[in-house]
């Protein structure tokens, strides 16, 4: 492989990773093009209340259907966008797509629209100067209260950049709320929530999957909850699978979950049902 040839010696070829440099190049190419012609769309998942198994909020989970390669997940080409810039105009339309949405299921549903609607922000994002701007701007354009958004940011997302806990504040004093997303893989877990203005802490699904067996992680699940309900925030377990991890969550204190157990993300509201109520 003449490229990887220097000096006469053969450099050590990875085939696996020249394959993800193509794709990545690629998917970027292609991005630009996805934004043109429409090929997002937004899923949505339930994130129920314990024990009764009603739906409170949703989380926003943005999907690309490419022409040629089909449906594309986001772990494969947020960091793609995040790496090129096109993340801010992504993040943008996914942010006004999901209020509009929420917005419009306030309209129809009343009573029985869920509270909220939760959208993910990305590092890049949040080092916009004016990403609070495009919040305000969002929430002023759709009609939808503040108190109806929460916009999730990982601890990474936060660390990485100088004006994250400016813009977080200046988002929260809309009204929004912060959640923090797949907490505990982060750097400096607790030490963020000394500094950031979160409301909500998401606790990561690599500690969820344990609930219920003598480990480590279900030890930090444990912990999670009381700094949750000690700092005043709101506890939701991620990737809940399964009924017994459910009652085990619910019987360390957890009342929010979220897991292909309640629902998977869909283009349209499941109307929860109580076939997933806690046997009481
Ligand atoms: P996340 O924000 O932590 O989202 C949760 C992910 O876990 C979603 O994957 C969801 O489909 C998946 N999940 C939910 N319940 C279960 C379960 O019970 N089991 C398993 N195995 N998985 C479950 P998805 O949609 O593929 O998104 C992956 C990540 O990509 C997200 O993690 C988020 O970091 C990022 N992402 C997704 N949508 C957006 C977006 O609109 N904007 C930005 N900036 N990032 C996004
Ligand atoms: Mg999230
Ligand atoms: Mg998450
Ligand atoms: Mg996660």
């Amino acid at each position: 492989y003449a490229a990887k040839v220097t000096g006469g010696r053969q450099l050590h070829y990875d085939a696996g990773l020249d394959a993800k440099a193509t794709e990545h190049a690629e998917l970027g190419a292609d991005l630009r093009t996805g934004l043109d012609e429409s090929q997002f769309f937004m899923v949505y998942q339930p994130i129920v209340a314990l024990p009764d198994g009603e739906t409170v909020a949703v989380e926003a989970l943005v999907r690309w259907q490419h022409p040629l390669r089909g449906l594309v997940n986001p772990v494969d080409f947020i960091p793609v966008a995040e790496h090129n810039g096109l993340i801010v105009e992504l993040g943008a339309w996914i942010l006004r797509e999901s209020c509009t949405r929420m917005a419009s299921w306030r309209a129809t549903l009343g009573e029985r629209a869920p509270q909220r609607v939760s959208v993910n922000a990305s590092a890049r994002q949040l080092s916009e100067p004016d990403f609070a701007g495009t919040v305000a701007a969002v929430l002023a354009d759709t009609g939808l209260p503040p108190r109806c958004l929460v916009i999730e940011v990982t601890e990474t997302a936060v660390f990485d950049s100088d004006t994250a806990l400016g813009t977080l504040r200046a988002i929260k004093a809309l009204g929004v709320r912060i959640a923090l997303d797949d907490f505990g893989t982060g750097h400096s877990s607790l030490g963020l929530l000394q500094t950031a203005p979160v409301d909500i802490l998401k606790v990561d699904k690599s500690f969820i999957d344990h609930v219920g067996t003598p480990s480590r992680q279900a030890v930090i699940a444990r912990a999670l909850i009381d700094v949750s309900n000690h700092l005043e925030l709101t506890a939701i377990a991620e990737g809940v699978e399964t009924a017994a991890q459910a009652e085990e969550l619910y019987r360390l204190g957890y009342r929010f979950v979220q897991g292909y157990h309640f629902g998977r993300p869909a283009p349209d509201l499941a109307i929860s049902d109580s076939q997933h109520q806690l046997a009481a």
